[in-house]
């Protein structure tokens, strides 16, 4: 039998499968389905090898929130020790409304507002990764109007070859991120110009499931090599943020491990004579991916192959595209085990969900022996799974739970129906 993603917490024990000891099966009985499971402790665990590995540094790990930004998993960040990167004035409430502290805030983006440029000037944010020489204007303005100077990194897009590091999507020359490498020195020249703002650091982040330690160091040292230019301008730069984008297993993927890829950076960053330097990180699926499951009941089974009418064998369940989209939208490939093993032979199923879209799939061709009322775990959904669930379908959000030193708590309640149109409103008469 395959490796499960997510062990050592994910194990089966006998028929069960079981997270931190808990069996998931139990867990749908008794919170309902479709139900987004979370281990804090593979959390915090995947956590502390970016944090053991950079002990005795001068550091920060933000985590990347968009992966999954539910107040208890920043709550539980937060608590380690841990910053946030952030995209969004709404992602900034949710920090703060967990407790997390501005000062350890990053904020990214291509296209911030004015008005959350304001928002995180006044909440104290660590700094703003800026993105373009207008975005350095705007921010400026903002900052002058406040009379409160906002400290920048510029997000350098590094053109990491793609010929050695096809992989890579968001590092290149093309892309819509980042400041392009051959303006920055230009770049950092305006910024240091500008009264309203304090160049504290260079910031690049070049993908995401990146399964290789290379383009990092590739990354690092084209960042280094600005570093270099950029001083020799008479610009100081404080640290250096090297994104996030570290990889998870899936199914068969090898990414590195995250202390291994951290000891590398910093063997060459001590090597490049830029050991003294600052070190961020703004990792996001590595932290939360593995750390969670979807769990789904069988709602039916249209046997389609099995039963000689030339089809596909359908398992429609109670989770669909709007819970979890990652298959519908980048055609990702995600482990399904079922929570109690059955003794019979498996068939082979497309998983699927209700929503009225072909593509709507959870996983084609999967062999499964399954019968309607068991539930299914879809593993690996601990990062982009609710963050980018929607109510298409009208169909309300699943509820989440976090297992707190193995025990339960629900940390989100299911949708109601009525919420969701809550702040509509009928056509007056006329
Ligand atoms: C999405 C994003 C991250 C995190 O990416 P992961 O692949 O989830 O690690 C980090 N930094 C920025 C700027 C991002 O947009």
């Amino acid at each position: 039998m395959s490796a499960l993603p997510g062990a050592p917490h994910l194990a089966r024990a006998g028929a069960e499968l079981q997270l931190d000891g808990r069996a998931l099966a139990a867990l749908a009985r008794e919170f309902g389905t479709p139900l987004f499971v979370y281990s804090q402790a593979a959390m915090l665990e995947a956590l502390a090898a970016y944090q053991w590995a950079l002990q005795g540094r001068r550091h920060l790990v933000c985590y990347a929130m968009k992966a999954n930004s539910s107040l208890a998993v920043l709550q539980s960040f937060a608590s380690a020790g841990c910053g946030f990167d952030i995209v969004s004035g709404g992602e900034l409430a949710r920090v703060l409304a967990a407790g997390g502290d501005a000062s350890r805030v990053v904020f990214s983006g291509v296209g911030k507002t004015a008005a959350e440029m304001r928002q995180a000037l006044l909440a104290g944010v660590r700094c703003f990764n800026v993105e373009s020489t207008a975005e350095l204007d705007t921010l400026n303005a903002v900052a002058l109007a406040l009379d409160r100077p906002a400290p920048v990194s510029l997000r350098v897009n590094p053109d990491v070859d793609a010929g050695t590091h096809p992989y890579i999507s968001t590092g290149l020359k093309g892309n819509k991120f980042g400041i392009a490498h051959a303006q920055a020195v230009a770049a950092y020249r305006h910024a240091a110009s500008l009264p309203g703002l304090r160049v504290v650091g260079i910031d690049c982040h070049i993908g995401s499931q990146i399964t290789q330690i290379a383009p990092y160091l590739d990354a690092l040292d084209r960042l280094l090599d600005l570093v270099e230019q950029v001083e020799a301008a008479g610009v100081p730069i404080h640290h250096v943020d090297v994104g996030g984008g570290l990889g998870i297993t899936y199914s068969d993927e090898a990414p590195p491990a995250a202390d291994e890829l951290v000891a590398q950076l910093l063997q060459r960053l001590d090597a490049r004579g830029h050991g003294h330097r600052e070190l961020l990180f703004e990792p996001g699926r590595s932290l939360v991916g593995n750390a969670g499951v979807l769990l789904t009941e069988v709602l039916v089974l249209k046997p389609g192959a099995d039963d000689g009418s030339g089809g596909k064998n359908f398992c429609i369940v109670d989770a669909a595209m709007n819970d979890l989209v990652r298959p519908a939208m980048y055609e990702a490939w995600m482990q399904i085990e079922p929570c109690t093993l059955r003794a019979s032979p498996p068939s082979t199923w497309d998983v699927v969900g209700p929503v009225c879209e072909s593509g709507d799939w959870l996983g084609r061709d999967r062999a499964l022996a399954v019968q309607p009322g068991d539930v299914l775990a879809i593993l690996s959904a601990g990062a982009y799974g609710m963050t980018m669930s929607s109510n298409y379908n009208t169909r309300p959000r699943a509820a989440e739970v976090m297992l707190v030193q193995g025990r339960p708590q629900l940390i989100r309640e299911r949708e109601t129906v009525a919420s969701l149109f809550a702040g509509e409103r009928l056509l007056g008469r006329a």
